[in-house]
């Protein structure tokens, strides 16, 4: 071992140094090069230079977690790693509903799935509680998984109406433009979720469509959900009917889960 290299626990120097950023500081004045075996898959020899490191962030909020992340090329051990460390909190990030957080692929079948994959938009169609939302989130899951960074935004209809709507305030924050720019440009995934549920007016039919047929033009990854059929929604709105018509369409059938769910429950609570 070359002098400034030092034989290391790295499960240890992660434990200690995350959590303390002078005792990050005192290892890199010490040591310059960390060897030892990488503490995730225990398999791969990781060598870390705390110099470049020390160097690339400036000693400022130094996080040996991330480093760890560069120096470990192994796809599986990364994998992992990101799964239980990062995943959960891009997920927390991404604007979905608490109560879909968990939504993943695995909750539906291969059939049902099968189209969601492969199109770049879906809209989702079914009666309420046919479980709409819940493959919304976990479409969206799949691709924060998938494209790691990707900006995404979860927005109900009558909600993304109230921000437009906001936005005409004499004291408004933002403007119309800026709330078209944070659902189209700035946006690489919406979810657009319970289109139908919104009032319906001249006014709010339009920002509606602006929002959509600008993400389509700029082919942006979205997702609508609706208990509206296609039929409805071409009475509702045939200009946002067509721009549906672009979208791979998800027909969820079933009896209303959340329905169900309240009938189990108050069956065990009766005696
Ligand atoms: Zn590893």
């Amino acid at each position: 071992m070359s002098p400034g290299q030092e034989k290391f626990d790295f499960g240890e120097f992660l434990k200690r140094t995350s959590s303390s950023k002078r005792e990050f500081d005192a290892y890199v004045e010490k040591v310059s090069v960390l060897a030892g075996i990488c503490p995730f898959c225990k398999k791969k020899k990781v060598t870390i230079n705390l110099d470049s490191i020390y160097r690339d962030s400036k000693g400022l909020n130094s996080n040996p977690d991330k480093v760890f992340r560069k120096t470990c090329g192994d796809k599986e051990c990364t994998d992992a790693f990101r799964l239980k460390e990062i995943f959960p909190h891009e997920i927390d990030r991404s604007g979905v509903p608490l109560l879909y957080r968990n939504a993943r692929k695995k909750d539906f079948t291969e059939k049902q799935w099968f189209l969601a994959e492969k199109a770049l938009s879906i809209a989702i169609l079914g009666k309420n509680g046919v479980g709409k939302s819940h493959m919304a989130a976990a479409w969206m899951a799949h691709w924060i998984w998938y494209i790691p960074g990707i900006k995404t935004e979860w927005i109900s209809a009558p909600k993304l109406l109230s921000d437009f709507r906001d936005s005409y305030n004499r004291d408004a924050r933002t403007s119309e433009k800026q709330v078209i720019k944070k659902y189209t440009n700035d946006c690489d995934l919406l979810v657009l979720d319970d289109l139908g549920a919104e009032k319906i007016t001249d006014w709010s039919l339009s920002a509606l469509y602006i929002i959509l047929s600008d993400r389509i033009e700029m082919c942006l990854r979205t997702c609508v959900t609706t208990n509206l059929t296609m039929e409805q929604i071409l009475n509702y709105e045939p200009r946002i009917a067509s721009r549906l018509m672009a979208f791979t369409r998800i027909k969820l059938e079933g009896d209303d889960q959340r329905i169900l769910q309240g009938r189990r429950k108050n069956e065990r609570r009766s005696p």
